[in-house]
């Protein structure tokens, strides 16, 4: 399958890297400028001042710079080369008076010799007078009011400004201005229909207005400054592909008389706006500004262009998206091209190409933060030999673009039928089917176009169909050094995969400098921080969520809050809780909650529980790849929520024994479900089992003191010592459940057979597991506890005669688990052992689990150790949590 961003590739497009050594940029600028005498020329053309009417012939408008001097023509050469500085206003550092006074300074301070400033209109005004031709062309008369609101705008802006005649200046052509558009606007009313010369021309007005005040802000504080308005300069040629392109030859003459006739150290440009060779106006299309100040570092061959904007430079991804994106201090010229090229708007596309031809580096800054030194864009060179600066990720950054379709032509008649590919183009590999994406808004136009060039070929069925899947978006992850690192591409769908996001279509340039997935639309922005997070945060990220903070979850909170520190410093694994959820209250946090505090939070900050909001809140967090909820409870109504969890692709980690009662369905390839704390606590039982298994061992027989409290009884129940006396003593220190019929019951010994059972394959259910129970059948319903408790001794005669016979023949009592997997079954019973066997040696309340194998036939593999508690638990949770992280990439 092939796969086009768009009809054009962009690896081909580039010209090649000039191999020159990069002169401008070493280069020591002597600190000096000119102080010119304040000039007070009429700035910029006014294109139909001084006529009596109207005239709507668009060539007439531009006028020639001799019309603006008063035939006073000075021949001065264009001083070109390192001299000097382009620097570029963006709509935002110049949409307030406040801004515009402010890039005025900016403007002054630049040490440069010379300076060349473009600007954008002020913010919004593009979209306003935009506004302005859709609603003349709707013949909608609310035109007027908004033509109001732009004139309104400017005239506040100067007033704010300007004094004196330059005040009277501006407000002269403003208005001047003002009403020639709201004739040209009128007649677009009665025609109902703009052309694209007529809209160019009334659109870019933004940008001489903005140009006209900076100018005359720059004059105020003494210094000469001339206003260009680059429809006299700026030469370009309209392409099919709604961009223009520039005529460096024909500007380049526009430009010397321009200077001849207007020389200035200090020029003030408009962005945005241009000339056909016919002299009709046009626009470099939206956002074109930088494009503009690009032109214009050419056409000068100038030391540097600075955009100015309002973020801190080019970010790893667009910041409004992902909140962790980092600033990218240097990019090559390539990789800036890429990453404008796929939809980082922060940089118009077209803006490398001129610049690059020449070396001229372009830095991207932020007005509102001067401090921040920005982005350096150069040739790569520039900076190879810098340490610290070197981004270690292959992947410099990453780009979406989004409302796209794509279209998938198929059918086994293309394969060796050269052409095919190229009919596809011509009409809007292997050649089984070729695919492609275009913006929405022209796949109809796409897929007509397609059909009807290849109705023959599908009527005769050489076509099976050409398909159009909507609602797609473009993610690249774009990187130089990506051509020489392996690798990339799997990391990068490996994490597309783990945030379980389907890809549709892949490319790779021939360059190597991008990779693109299309996915669907509304996976894009999970998809842009999940292979964000995996190139720039921790390798491991995992958003957790903790379920029951009781003694277990909240021993682990704390585990977790003291290991924190280091899992992220040494294994580049970075565990945040985002929500903890009790029975009636929880925590939400967006970033990861303060594990030091928790329990405070909760107090103050905690809300009433709800699980479908806390799960949605842990996972719905796009920007941490990886959700793992950790249920702490021994709930079977939580257990029952992790199918759908582990569906979502949302990992599930516990020792809820509860849990693995139920039938074990099927689950996500990418999606893990540890349980290690189910069994022997935080003992490695399913781990050895799972080891085993793994490495080819055939399990033959398991078992085990699986109960803490029952492996206590029965290593105490020795000498003349009463079983209820034994009982008693062990609820006393805690080691039974308040009801300690549910210890000798034997029911949770039985899940935890059926957890090992399940885990070496057997296909049992609790009710298969006969399960011999310590209660006195007359005590199994008899009231309270405390009722239990006392009349248990009754009873105790049974048990002393058991362990009386087993004495005889030198053997112990224990209550234990067994899973028989070559019979395929499992019991939980009280049997004997003789007094040297393994099992008759523990103390305490350890648990011991055997492993009978092929491979350990004749001495069983042995697991021996404290099976309950809190601190071993959660200890065994943890390391789910690790092991989790190791399987999602963490180094080892
Ligand atoms: P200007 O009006 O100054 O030309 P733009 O709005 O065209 O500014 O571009 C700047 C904006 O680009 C930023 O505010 C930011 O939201 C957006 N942007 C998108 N992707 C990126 C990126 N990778 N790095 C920086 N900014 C980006
Ligand atoms: N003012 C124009 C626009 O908004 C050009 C620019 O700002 O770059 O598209
Ligand atoms: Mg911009």
């Amino acid at each position: 399958m092939a796969f086009f961003a768009s009809s054009l590739s962009p690896s081909y497009t580039l010209p090649n890297l000039s191999s020159k050594p990069n002169k401008f940029f070493t280069k020591i600028h002597p600190f000096s400028f000119l102080h010119h005498p304040p000039i007070f020329r009429p700035c910029c053309s006014l294109p139909f001042q001084g006529r009596e009417s109207l005239n709507f012939n668009l060539l007439a408008s531009v006028t020639t710079a001799d019309v603006l001097l008063d035939g006073a023509v000075e021949e001065v050469q264009l001083p070109k080369g390192g001299t000097w500085s382009i620097h570029k206003f963006g709509g935002t550092c110049v949409g307030t008076s406040e801004r515009i006074g402010n890039v005025a300074n900016i403007v002054v301070k630049d040490e440069s010799e010379r300076k060349l400033v473009v600007v954008s209109a002020m913010s919004k005004v593009t979209d306003m007078m935009y506004d302005l031709i859709h609603k003349a062309e709707a013949r909608d008369d609310a035109y007027i009011i908004s033509l109001d609101a732009v004139l309104e705008k400017h005239k506040s802006t100067a007033t704010d400004l300007l004094e004196g005649d330059e005040l009277a200046n501006f407000l002269a052509r403003l208005h001047q201005d003002i009403n020639n558009l709201k004739a040209m606007l009128r007649a677009i009313y009665i025609a109902g229909h703009a052309t694209e010369s007529f809209s160019d021309f009334v659109v870019g007005h933004g940008e001489l207005w903005s140009a006209q005040l900076l100018s005359a802000v720059v004059r105020k504080s003494g210094l000469g400054c001339t206003c260009m308005d680059t429809r006299e300069v700026l030469v370009v040629n309209p392409t099919s592909s709604n961009q223009v392109d520039p005529d460096y030859v024909e500007s380049s003459r526009r430009l010397k008389k321009w200077y001849s006739e207007n020389s200035s150290d200090i020029i003030v440009a408009t962005g945005f706006i241009a000339s056909t060779p016919q002299n009709i106006p046009t626009t470099l299309k939206r956002d074109g500004s930088d494009f503009s100040a690009a032109i214009m570092g050419a056409l000068f061959k100038a030391r540097q262009v600075t955009i100015w904007t309002d973020v801190d430079g080019v970010y790893s991804a667009d910041p409004r998206k992902v909140s962790e994106a980092v600033i990218l201090k240097k990019l090559s010229y390539q990789e800036a091209w890429e990453m404008s090229y796929f939809g980082a708007n922060v940089l118009h596309p077209r803006t490398i190409i001129p610049v690059m031809k020449y070396d001229i580096p372009i830095v991207i800054r932020n007005i509102f933060n001067l401090s921040a030194p920005g982005t350096m864009i150069c040739r790569p060179d520039c900076f190879e030999n810098e340490d610290g600066d070197r981004v270690e990720s292959p992947v410099k950054g990453f780009a979406t673009i989004d409302n796209l379709a794509l279209v998938n032509v198929e059918g086994t008649g293309m394969a060796g039928v050269p052409g095919t590919a190229s009919a596809i183009f011509g009409a809007a590999s292997s050649e089984h089917s070729v695919c492609f994406a275009v913006p929405e808004k022209e796949v109809k136009a796409v897929s007509a176009a397609l059909e009807s060039r290849f109705r023959q070929a599908l009527d005769a069925g050489r076509l099976s169909q050409i398909a159009v899947i909507p609602n797609c978006s473009i993610l690249a992850a774009v990187g130089q050094k990506m051509a020489s690192t392996p690798g990339v591409s799997a990391t990068l769908f490996n994490a597309l995969a783990k945030a379980n996001i389907n890809i549709r279509a892949i490319a790779q340039g021939c360059s190597e400098y991008n990779v693109t997935v299309v996915v669907k639309r509304e996976d894009c922005i999970k998809a842009l921080r999940a292979v964000h997070s995996r190139f720039y945060l921790s390798r491991t990220t995992i958003a957790m969520g903790i379920i029951g903070p009781g003694l277990i979850g909240g021993t682990l909170l704390d585990q977790l809050r003291d290991q924190a520190a280091v899992l992220k410093e040494k294994f580049n694994i970075d565990l945040r809780v985002m929500g903890i959820t009790g029975s009636k209250t929880m925590l939400l946090s967006d970033t990861g909650i303060d594990l030091s505090i928790w329990r405070d939070l909760q107090k103050e900050q905690g809300e009433k529980a709800d699980m479908q909001k806390f799960v949605q809140h842990v996972h719905g967090n796009h920007f941490i790849p990886n959700t793992a909820i950790v249920d702490c409870t021994a709930d079977s109504h939580v257990a029952s929520r992790y199918h759908d969890w582990l569906r979502r692709g949302i990992h599930v980690i516990t020792p809820n024994k509860k849990a693995n009662s139920g039938p074990l369905e099927q689950r996500l390839s990418y999606t893990h479900y540890f349980y290690e704390g189910t069994v022997g606590a935080g003992l490695p039982i399913i781990s050895t089992l799972q080891g085993l298994l793994e490495t080819g061992d055939k399990i033959l027989r398991i078992e085990g003191i699986f109960s803490g409290t029952l492996s206590y009884i029965f290593n105490n129940f020795v000498g003349a010592r009463t079983f209820s006396d034994v009982v008693k003593e062990a609820k006393v220190a805690g080691y039974t459940e308040p009801d300690p019929r549910d210890d000798l019951s034997g029911t949770d010994v039985a899940r935890k057979v059926i957890i090992l059972a399940r885990e070496s394959g057997l296909k049992l259910e609790l009710a298969d597991i006969p399960v011999q129970s310590l209660v006195p059948e007359p005590l199994k319903d008899s009231g309270s506890a405390e009722e239990f408790m006392e009349k248990l001794p009754q009873y105790d005669q049974d048990l002393a005669k058991q362990r009386q016979e087993a004495e005889a023949t030198g053997e112990v009592l224990r209550y234990v688990g067994v899973v028989d997997v070559v019979n395929k079954k499992g019991t939980v019973e009280l049997r004997r052992y003789k007094k040297e066997h393994p099992f008759a040696q523990l103390s305490g309340s350890d648990n011991i689990i055997a492993f009978s194998t092929q491979r350990y036939e004749k001495q069983p593999l042995i697991v021996r150790g404290p099976g309950a508690g809190a601190e071993v638990t959660a200890g065994g949770v943890f390391s789910d949590i690790l092991r989790l992280a190791s399987y999602l990439g963490a180094p080892s």
